[in-house]
């Protein structure tokens, strides 16, 4: 028996009606937060002497942007340069040292790492580890002082588990299902290049394409020629003889990916070669809900079409499941849009385009939930490195300003402590 559940439920349910979204909301109850303190001064003050005896002050402060110190960048291979580079940026940039683990997937390019990188960057600074799950695991037993990283939900548990041993601070961008919502009010043929574009580009090996498709079954119809008109135009007749369709990065990876193929029935591609690692843009129909490709992250060229009633329905879908890193919702009708985007949670959210928010740096970038935590991309990242110092510089003089805030506190001493408090000046934060 869970004492919570209730509580919980009941506050989930409010949640997600939308309560606490609208602006004059959130006014309401922190001005009834302001009330609570004026009407019950006395009594707070009080319970807080009888409780630690305690009177405090509130100064102003400014913030100094330190580096955390040694970094530990651990990187994907699905965009090996980019996802670990990117990072190190912004470490370099705020002022640490770097660990990086590039993957060893991706084997040519962390032999790359290994031996090109080091010639530009002061070994004294930034080294590389190489190796895979048991070199990560004995380089994570050292305490670092932060870590970033790039991967999979099931790798980032253990990564948190790790850094928990030492209280270190960490940013974990990670992977899952990400659902696309293709309304009926929509061009076919617009909604099918835009998703087949972004589910196919790199094989499907994007932590941010769209995972799977959620429309109704007169749209499903329309979808699927206009799906198979973009990919021919897209990569030719035969999809395997064109140079922009990228290949699986490994055998392993291949074949996970070819089970995958068995779920529904093919609607479009669902070719294979094991020899050249090859799997045709594929779209899958009939998917029921306990498939197999409905299970993991698919990260490969296979879309599914999973039919619902409409946009109430495919909310329903999306929220019943973890909060992906991306979520993508199609429609001409800009209202259907905003309803996907405010009655969901995600990392990020495309409203008629696929991951082009990527491309924005004064975005930030990350998952919520079990698809990460913390963010990066452009100044981001700086912040994501650094650790924001609270500071307070006073002067080692006039001290009789400082005597009314030491004990005793006699009656008259607090009241002009109050006073003070109530008219102190204060300073402008600023960031050093
Ligand atoms: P992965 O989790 O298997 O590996 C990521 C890194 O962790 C590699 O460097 C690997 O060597 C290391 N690793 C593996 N086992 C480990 C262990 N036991 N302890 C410590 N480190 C270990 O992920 P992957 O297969 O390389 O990449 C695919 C996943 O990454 C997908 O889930 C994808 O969605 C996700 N991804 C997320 C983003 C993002 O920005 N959020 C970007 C790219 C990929």
């Amino acid at each position: 028996m869970n004492p919570y559940a209730g509580t919980l439920k009941r506050l989930q349910d409010a949640f997600y009606s939308g309560r606490t979204r609208p602006l004059k909301f959130r006014i309401n109850q922190l001005r009834s937060l302001s009330r609570f303190l004026k009407e019950n001064r006395n009594l707070l003050l009080d319970t807080l002497a009888q409780d630690l005896n305690k009177v405090t002050q509130l100064d102003s402060a400014f913030i100094r942007k330190e580096p955390y110190g040694v970094a530990l960048i651990i990187a994907p291979w699905n965009y090996p340069l980019n996802l670990l580079l990117v990072p190190l940026v912004g470490a370099i940039a705020a002022g640490n040292c770097v660990v990086l683990k590039p993957s060893e997937v991706s084997k040519s390019m962390e032999q790359v790492i290994a031996e090109v990188l080091p010639r530009y960057l002061d070994q004294n600074c930034f080294a590389t580890v190489l190796g895979g799950p048991r070199e990560a695991t004995l380089l994570l037993k050292n305490k670092f002082d932060y870590i970033f990283f790039t991967g999979s939900p099931t790798v980032g548990r253990i990564v948190m588990a790790a850094a928990s041993q030492h209280l270190t601070p960490i940013t974990l961008e990670l992977g899952g299902k990400n659902p696309c919502y293709v309304d009926d009010n929509c061009d076919p043929q617009t909604v099918a290049n835009r998703v087949a574009w972004f589910r196919f580009f790199n094989a499907g090996q994007t932590c941010v394409a769209p995972d799977y498709v959620l429309c109704s079954p007169e749209t499903r119809e329309k979808l699927l020629p206009a799906l198979q008109r973009a990919v021919t135009q897209f990569y030719g007749k035969d999809p395997q003889c064109s140079p922009d369709l990228a290949r699986i990065i490994s055998p392993k990876h291949f074949l996970r990916l070819r089970g995958l193929l068995g779920s529904g029935r093919v609607a479009l591609g669902g070719q294979s070669d094991e020899q050249e690692r090859y799997i045709a843009p594929t779209v899958l129909v009939d998917v029921k809900e306990t498939d197999p490709v409905m299970q993991e992250e698919i990260f490969g060229p296979i879309l599914p079409i999973l039919t619902v009633g409409g946009v109430e329905e495919a909310i329903a879908f999306i929220r019943k499941r973890e909060k992906p890193l991306a979520l993508f919702a199609f429609s001409n009708d800009s209202k259907v849009v905003n309803k996907v985007l405010e009655q969901t949670s995600s990392g990020t959210f495309g409203g008629n385009d696929g991951f082009m928010f990527m491309t924005i740096i004064s975005m930030p970038f990350g998952g919520v939930g079990h698809s990460g935590m913390g963010k990066y991309h452009g100044k981001f990242t700086f912040d994501t490195f650094s650790h924001g110092r609270g500071c307070l510089l006073r002067s080692p003089h006039l001290e009789f300003i400082n005597k009314f805030r030491y004990p005793p506190y006699a009656p008259g001493r607090q009241g002009l402590l109050v006073w003070l408090l109530k008219h102190k000046l204060s300073l402008p934060c600023s960031i050093l």
